[in-house]
């Protein structure tokens, strides 16, 4: 798990290009698969690790599909494909670290395949260094867009 700040910052440029809820819904959507899985590891304290599930292609479909209910109709159907993107590119920065195959997204594509797989580019104590670095890179990407008179959020 990279960090939520991490997940946060890597979905802020991507998201800007989105119409005002559907950014929402993707930044909320790179949030979900850690906020999920840990809410649910700590509310039903079993030894299973719910955290699997929600780091899954289907998995994530399915807790969109319960997120969406948060969006209004008109804009539910983009809301739920935000959403499903944004877990997709959170487990996508969780699958660059090497945890041996023991992260929760190396079995991104569970139930299709028990297969682990996780790219291993850096370790996951590098996170501390990932923050800074991310937050150096959306900050000058704001003031870039700003500049050229870009409305990054709306
Ligand atoms: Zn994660």
């Amino acid at each position: 798990m990279a960090d939520l700040v991490t997940h946060y910052l890597t979905a802020r440029i991507p998201a800007a290009r989105l119409s005002r809820p559907i950014q929402a819904a993707f930044v909320v959507g790179a949030l979900l698969p850690d906020v999920v899985g840990k809410f649910l590891d700590r509310a039903l304290q079993t030894s299973m690790r719910f955290d699997v599930p929600s780091h899954t292609v289907l998995g994530l479909a399915l807790y969109a599909y319960a997120a969406c209910f948060l969006f209004e109709e008109r804009v539910r159907r983009g809301a739920w494909l935000a959403l499903w993107l944004g877990g997709l590119l959170h487990v996508f920065v969780d699958l660059l670290k090497d945890t041996m195959g023991s992260a929760s997204s190396a079995f991104f594509l569970f139930p299709f395949t028990a297969r682990s797989f996780e790219l291993g580019l850096y370790e996951p104590l590098h996170a501390v260094w990932s923050v800074p670095v991310a937050v150096v890179f959306a900050a000058s990407w704001e003031w870039f867009a700003r500049r050229r008179g870009a409305d990054v959020w709306e």
